[in-house]
């Protein structure tokens, strides 16, 4: 606390991130991150532009990169917006797009970084509550008389939930809002749910958000996208370039576009995350736990007999790192990132040990 400080930032909640502790041999199933590494001609290619030409600032407009995604997407490089991580994707969307009178609609369970950025833009916040079993009600979303959102966020699968909502019920939510904005984010959906860049082109008030963080493996890299038509992703335009002209480094823009060319390192990458979430999620149903169904590289538990702040702890003791969030509905819940066979084997066995 300072009196230099302005009035927003004494009234801010920031995000807190999972952790990322330096330490050997600790089995990191907390922030949802790809457990195999990127494609190595991603790397390469990183490597490759480590060169002199890093004394020049790199393409404002990262024109390449949406080429490519555009490409891989079937859309027009016009409908492609590109950021430092979704989150950076996000918080533009959120200024340029998701400010308007109805207030912001997103599920009460959610990803925790909306009510902050919420509070960053003075948008006014409304929590739909999940249904009981967790799902997203695309009924609850509609207009009821003169009640209708202003704009509306999901991600999809939802996290930290992983349910995926079918893509027939997302697009309900869109044709049911053609008055505001509806932005998915698909953080999570290439390990198993449907998306919505499909069905851009039929709707103007839909924009997706993706990122390279989780099936792409490369969260180190900072590197997210949004896909729209191209008045949503000009207004993105006009918030980024009244904010940073350079949010990609040239590197990022050369790993990112090779990432999205080895696509056959991105499918099989993808397979095996999911192969491994039907085998973690058959042993932790053996031990009794509650699964939550999850398109999602993570899956949300709870012990009937055990709470799960008590779990994650004795987890912690056996250097395995998972995440624990203190909301009254889901305290009794842990989020799991699927690792490796290996390492969701090491957690198995530590279960078995504390249960
Ligand atoms: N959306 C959701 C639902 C997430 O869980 C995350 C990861 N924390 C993000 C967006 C942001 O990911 P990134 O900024 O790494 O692209």
């Amino acid at each position: 606390m300072s009196q230099f400080w302005s009035p927003v930032v004494h009234s801010l909640t920031p995000y807190v991130p999972g952790e990322q502790p330096q330490l050997d041999n600790l089995i990191k199933l907390n922030t949802n991150e790809h457990p195999w590494g990127p494609s190595p001609k991603a790397l390469q290619a990183i490597h490759d532009a480590a060169n002199d030409n890093l004394r020049l600032y790199p393409d404002p407009n990262a024109d390449a990169l949406k080429q490519v995604l555009a490409a891989h997407h079937g859309v027009q490089p016009s409908e492609v917006f590109v950021g430092n991580g979704s989150d950076e994707v996000l918080a533009h969307a959120f200024m340029a797009l998701l400010n308007h009178p109805g207030g912001l609609w997103f599920p009460d369970i959610s990803y925790s970084f909306y009510p902050v950025y919420c509070q960053l833009y003075g948008i006014t916040p409304r929590t739909v509550p999940l249904r009981d079993d967790f799902s997203i009600g695309a009924d609850d979303y509609l207009p009821n008389g003169s009640d209708r959102a202003g704009a509306i966020i999901f991600p999809n699968p939802n996290a930290p939930t992983g349910r995926p909502l079918p893509l027939s019920e997302v697009e309900r939510i869109v044709s049911g809002n053609p008055q505001a904005v509806v932005l998915i984010d698909e953080a999570y959906v290439d390990f198993g749910a449907e998306s919505a860049v499909k069905r851009i082109a039929q709707y103007p008030n839909l924009l997706v958000a993706h990122t390279f963080s989780k099936s792409r493996s490369l969260a180190g890299l900072r590197v997210g996208y949004a896909i729209g038509q191209a008045p949503l992703i000009e207004a993105l335009e006009r918030v980024k370039n009244s904010f940073n002209s350079y949010p990609l480094d040239r590197l990022a823009l050369a790993g990112a576009i090779a990432s999205v060319q080895d696509q056959a390192y991105f499918e099989e990458g993808c397979a095996k995350v999911i192969a491994a979430r039907e085998t973690l999620i058959t042993e932790l149903k053996a031990l009794g736990f509650n699964v939550l169904p999850s398109a999602a590289n993570f899956i949300f538990v709870q012990h009937p007999a055990h709470a799960g702040a008590e779990l994650t702890a004795k987890l912690r003791e056996r250097a395995i790192i998972v995440r624990h969030f203190k909301q009254e509905r889901i305290r009794n819940f842990m989020r799991i990132t699927v690792g490796t066979p290996a390492q969701c084997q090491a957690l198995v066995q530590a279960l078995k040990q504390i249960l």
